[in-house]
């Protein structure tokens, strides 16, 4: 941990306030030093390079967080959103001094669109909670604008927590419905459900199971002549991508996770981008601004009449859209079909080598990730899914997404991605067999190769400590 070495520095600052700071600074809120640690630099590099070394991310090895798309960020990416050229932009710039930027983004734009099978794309959201919310506000501005009232949005239960709280946030009641027994949308379910206040069903296919929906057509057209939207999750493009698209399954509005799907790093790596792509009808209701090619160059324009307005401060998280517009220019469309194939392979073969051991339910073929489970483990021997997670660390292997979808008990929620080598896999299978086989004792206690063993979770969220002030406040 941080500790303060050395006394801080007492940085008087200048007495004479600079004229921004005489306009909007009030006086009481002037900091007078600056409570720097007065460290040497080889003390700092040390530290750092240690905390470096505490973290497990995608370069040291896999990392099969179910749902996350944690797949390799390769470096060239990095490369090119790292040009200067890039970097120096400044929001505030003229648009005649930022065309090449605003090329990129239209592209990116153009690509999105093809690959989700729609007509326009935002790339304004954040994330992709921000994407789905920006969307559910695009659902509401649509229904109002034919003057209907439609304040229902229905959600399976095996969706991902952000769907509910995105439809919530934007003034929707959340409907939710069972899944089928085979794990897929309950058709009569949805047909109970839908009715004249459904404004959207919100549903990722694969869905959170790795279970693709065959009645998929079905479900469109279920929700299409309720007169309600079908809304996309797009965080499982990964096992469709260049396969087949959202577009022609029949949903009408989609949100990408660039930092999921198109190789840029995520978690506690960066920034994300969530982009929104829809059909025509709803193309008139995309946040402003929107990006136009005009005859001499790119222009940025405010929304259309119906726009939902601004979503975000300025144009988005571009560093994240130009580490994906570089992912899939290099990559290509065979290179994204591939990638899809490969990752729906490596799935099924790691679900394969382990389902003797972790029963794997809701039937087959997976697509690019699979819902296990630690259940039997929990009554034969008291372990469960979170003490499993624990040991895999100490066999440097970064545990599945536990505890998520809610649907299967002591869920464990693999996806291997693309990346992943067949050796990966093997090693991965035989670190799960190995902890089902070993003492008990020793799981329940793991991790012991970690920088922190078990942590209290509920404290931990509860006080959390948030800054290296407020932790020597409480010491
Ligand atoms: C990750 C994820 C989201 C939310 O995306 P963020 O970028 O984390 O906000 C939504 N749905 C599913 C299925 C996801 O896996």
């Amino acid at each position: 941990m941080f500790v303060q070495s050395r006394a801080p520095t007492k940085i008087i600052m200048n007495d004479e306030p600079t004229k921004v700071g005489d306009t909007y600074v009030p006086k009481e809120l002037k900091r007078e030093t600056l409570c720097l640690p007065n460290l040497p630099e080889s003390e700092v590099v040390r530290h750092y390079t240690r905390l470096a070394s505490m973290n497990f991310g995608v370069d040291n090895g896999p990392y099969p967080l179910g749902s996350c798309t944690m797949k390799y960020n390769p470096k060239y990416a990095d490369r090119i959103a790292s040009l200067q050229k890039f970097t120096d932009v400044h929001p505030y710039q003229d648009v005649s001094t930022i065309q090449g930027t605003l090329e990129m983004m239209y592209n990116m734009e153009r690509k999105l669109a093809q690959i989700s099978g729609m007509d326009a794309v935002t790339l304004q959201p954040a994330a992709g909670a921000h994407g789905e919310h920006t969307a559910m506000l695009m659902v509401r501005a649509y229904h109002e604008s034919k003057g209907e009232t439609r304040d229902e949005v229905i959600v399976p239960d095996s969706a991902h927590g952000t769907n509910p709280a995105s439809a919530a946030m934007a003034g929707f009641k959340v409907i939710e419905i069972p899944s089928a027994p085979d794990g897929s949308t309950d058709m009569d379910a949805l047909k109970a459900a839908v009715s004249s206040r459904t404004a959207a069903f919100m549903l990722t296919n694969p869905n959170t199971l790795g279970i693709f929906e065959k009645n998929i057509k079905d479900i469109a057209k279920t929700v299409h002549s309720a007169g309600a939207l079908l809304y996309y999750d797009g965080a499982n493009l990964n096992a469709i991508m260049g396969i087949t698209a959202p577009g022609d399954m029949g949903f009408d509005i989609v949100h990408f996770n660039i930092h999921k799907t198109f190789a840029s790093p995520h978690g506690g790596g960066g920034p994300g981008s969530g982009p929104v792509g829809v059909k025509k009808k709803l193309a008139p209701f995309l946040p402003s601004p929107i990006i136009s090619k005009v005859k001499d160059g790119f222009v940025l324009e405010p929304g259309e009449k119906h726009s939902i307005g601004k979503v975000r401060a300025f144009y988005g998280n571009i560093n994240v859209v130009l580490r994906g517009y570089t992912y899939i220019l290099r990559m290509g469309s065979d290179g994204l079909r591939n990638a899809a194939i490969k990752a729906v392979i490596n799935s099924n073969y790691l679900k394969e080598l382990i389902k003797d051991v972790y029963e794997v339910p809701y039937g087959d073929p997976k697509k690019h990730e699979f819902v296990a489970s630690a259940s039997k483990l929990k009554k034969e021997k008291g372990i469960k899914a979170s003490d499993i997670a624990k040991r895999m660390i100490d066999h440097g292997i970064h545990p599945p997404t536990i505890y998520f979808p809610m649907l299967v008990d002591e869920a464990m929620m693999f996806e291997p991605t693309e990346d992943c080598s067949l050796d990966d896999m093997k090693r991965m299978a035989e670190v799960l067999k190995t902890i089902a086989e070993e003492d008990p004792e020793i799981v329940l206690n793991a991790p012991y190769n970690a920088s922190v063993s078990r942590v209290d979770e509920t404290k931990a969220a509860k006080d959390a400590i948030t800054s290296v002030r407020y932790m020597n406040r409480k010491a």
